[in-house]
């Protein structure tokens, strides 16, 4: 076409009949609506090549290297660690396998971690995506109900997974995801007729077609499906779930099944030594199922393990230790306006103790901590001081001043 001749080059129409041209190399130019259906015909291409290189051995981090990567950031919770690399590793292996005519074909094995709230679940989950080579995300399960009610379809799950692979279906299908909060959709009651329970069994059901492995449909903006939104299909076969949740109360089911009781002594218990104070560790599958998950979720979810409580060494920990805590970061923060700030021990031990008095878990460290020093960091930018010493003095006159409610919502 000739040069400023005006009509886009692609569907010849003029100016007037388009918003405005883009040009190009000698002349050629295109109309912002044939820009907009080619960057279409783009996306629609590349969502079925992968761009995703082939793993290669070499690139794939050994149970031990990734456990010894969640140290750093997570204090504790061993057992829930190693089960994690170690799930990890083998989801790569899967991927990894070649045809062979052994018949041996590797199940993948989705795990289930249950631990108290602000214990680390979502951290492990967050922490292990760092390191990974695979799409990765993780979603709320509270959101989910059964279709027709307000609410998420089962198969948004897949809709993050896909937006993190930027809409490479290959890569997506290769992914992890972590579902949160499982236990908010175990059934409410032993008899699912009498209330309509949109929330539990039914969406147990749907979840379960995505951990056996399925084509699922999935809406490409997430939410509920709706018929003229076009669907991307997803094969869930080797997309491994990792599931999370505090399921409060389980330990009175963990009890029972152990024949004994959560409060009060009973002497069979001391003859087998369980340890009362943290019941979660003997956790089974069945207790799973009397807190209210089908048995045909509990099978597809074949490694189950658990988290620690956190005490008052954790903690303490946990405040200074990982990579990014909670005090690093303040520091950080300060090391910006060239201000050197020291924490006394004392005040550190005293935000452990106000966290324990609370109850507020690693959750409320934080928000102590922020407490205590929201004054300073009002102040200090504008001084001209560069040291801050906080000491236990300083610290219980910033705490007793302060609603404890408000530490809560923190
Ligand atoms: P959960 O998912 O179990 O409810 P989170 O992983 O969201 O708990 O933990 C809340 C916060 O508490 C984290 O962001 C982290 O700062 C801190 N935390 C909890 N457990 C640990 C831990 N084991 N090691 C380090 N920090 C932790």
């Amino acid at each position: 076409m000739a040069k400023n001749s005006k009509h886009c080059s692609f569907c010849g129409r003029p100016e007037a009949q388009v918003g405005f041209f883009i040009m190009g190399q000698e002349g050629a130019q295109i109309c912002n609506e044939c820009a907009e259906q080619a960057a279409e015909i783009v996306k629609e291409n590349s969502i079925s090549k992968s761009k995703l290189p082939k793993l290669q051995k070499e690139q794939v981090p050994k149970p031990i290297e990734i456990k010894e990567f969640l140290d750093e950031y997570v204090i504790g919770q061993e057992e829930a660690k190693k089960y994690l690399s170690v799930a990890v590793y083998n989801h790569y292996k899967r991927l990894m396998q070649e045809k062979t005519n052994d018949d041996v074909e590797i199940e993948k094995s989705n795990i289930i971690m249950v631990g108290y709230t602000g214990t680390g679940k979502t951290l492990l989950a967050r922490t292990i995506a760092k390191k990974l080579h695979v799409p990765f995300t993780i979603v709320d399960a509270t959101v989910l109900t059964e279709a027709g009610y307000v609410g998420e379809d089962i198969e948004s799950i897949l809709t993050r997974l896909l937006q993190v692979a930027d809409y490479d279906v290959k890569a997506a299908e290769r992914g992890i995801v972590f579902i949160d909060e499982i236990d908010k959709i175990a059934r409410k009651g032993d008899n699912p007729s009498i209330t309509r329970d949109v929330s539990g069994e039914g969406v147990q059901q749907g979840l379960l077609k995505l951990l056996e492995g399925a084509v699922v449909n999935v809406p490409p903006q997430g939410g509920r499906k709706h018929p003229d939104q076009k669907m991307i299909a997803v094969n869930t076969q080797n997309i491994l779930f990792v599931c999370g949740g505090a399921f409060d109360g389980i330990e009175k089911k963990i009890a029972s099944r152990l024949n004994t009781r959560v409060v009060g002594y009973n002497a069979a218990m001391e003859n087998e030594q369980v340890d009362k104070n943290n019941l979660l560790q003997y956790i089974a599958p069945q207790d799973l199922k009397s807190f209210g998950l089908i048995p045909e979720i509990i099978g597809r979810l074949p490694i189950l393990t658990y988290l620690e409580p956190l005490d008052r060494i954790a903690l303490r920990r946990i405040l200074t230790e990982p990579k990014n805590s909670i005090i690093k970061q303040y520091n950080k923060l300060f090391k910006m306006d060239q201000i050197d700030l020291v924490f006394e021990m004392e005040a550190l031990d005293y935000i452990v103790d106000k966290a324990i008095e609370f109850k507020l878990g690693a959750r409320g460290l934080r928000s102590i901590t922020e407490t205590i020093i929201m004054d300073k960091m009002y102040e200090m930018p504008s001084k001209n001081e560069k040291n801050l010493v906080i000491s236990l003095e300083y610290a219980q006159s910033k705490i007793e001043k302060t609603n404890i409610n408000r530490l809560k919502i923190a």
